[in-house]
């Protein structure tokens, strides 16, 4: 069944498959592709856009479109059809491990081992601002980070999100509580880069950080520390659900698929990871 690409979706496609940056336009192209599939821009069984439409949208080479479609092909992500009705279809979704860095080694451990230093200062911020007998000046730079965050359109949620959840351990008062949270908020969202934001789940944590700026200002320990740790298990289970049970595997056979079929670009990254065992990825918008 062909399913071509319907007026209404033209704002979506544009969207997703906006112009890539010329230094890494193999793994952006890939990245773009995928992420438009794992977001239902474009949809199992459906075909992506013509490769000439595709590669001015991308603003790529159709060398660079063809490599990158060469990939997913490989990974049995796209496949290709001959004909007047032919292209390249989607064949099956993305593990969403395939869509992260290749930089950054994403494994189950370091998934929960971020998810437990968030839980433990961040809780504990909360509950010790929760503690305190705030003045009007620190009550209203809660109510102003929350509003903040309230009104972030979306490419900008993350970050005021950040500043929002930082605004809380600086209510403690205690700076070596904010460098900590600062520290725990940016382990998150190297791994939030990786995950699209959803609509629904920002109106969830929107109640959720109501509850948590609240409870602080009305001076209540307990309430604090459950409606902290509400939020961050909601946003845990939403990264290991778009992880995959084991993200490391998926990510690997993807990678290997990818250096079988001679992707320099990959393979440099890969050994920068191995070499150094940290990302040295600098993402806007976080
Ligand atoms: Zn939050």
């Amino acid at each position: 069944m062909i399913v071509v690409m319907a007026a209404n979706n033209a704002e979506a496609f544009s969207s997703v498959f906006r112009p890539v940056h010329s230094a890494t336009a193999f793994e952006e192209t890939m990245e773009r592709i995928l992420r438009a599939i794992a977001l239902g821009v474009v949809k199992q069984g459906e075909r992506l856009p013509g490769e000439r439409e595709l590669a001015a949208m991308l603003r790529v080479s159709r060398a660079t479109l063809h490599e990158a479609l060469g990939a997913l092909r490989e990974v049995g992500i796209v496949e290709s059809r001959r004909g007047r009705t032919g292209g390249s279809f989607v064949a099956r979704m993305p593990v969403l491990a395939e869509l992260v860095d290749p930089d950054l080694p994403v494994t189950a451990e370091r998934l929960e081992d971020v998810f437990t230093f968030r839980r433990v200062v961040e809780v504990g911020a909360a509950e010790a601002a929760a503690r305190r007998d705030l003045d009007e000046e620190a009550v209203s730079a809660l109510r102003e980070r929350l509003a903040a965050s309230l009104s972030a359109p979306i490419p900008e949620y993350r970050a005021a999100d950040s500043r929002l959840h930082l605004a809380f351990a600086e209510a403690t008062g205690s700076q070596h509580l904010v460098a900590t949270v600062a520290e725990a908020e940016l382990a998150l969202h190297k791994l939030l880069d990786a995950t699209p934001v959803i609509a629904s789940k920002l109106r969830h944590s929107n109640l959720q950080h109501q509850a948590i700026v609240d409870a602080i200002v009305v001076g209540n320990p307990l309430a604090a520390r459950t409606a902290v740790e509400v939020h961050l298990d909601a946003t845990a289970a939403l990264v290991r659900g778009f992880y995959g049970p084991d993200p490391v595997s998926a990510r690997t056979a993807a990678v290997a698929s990818m250096h079988r079929s001679g992707r320099t670009g990959s393979r440099r990254s890969g050994e920068r990871a191995a070499s150094t065992g940290t990302t040295t990825t600098a993402k806007a918008g976080r």
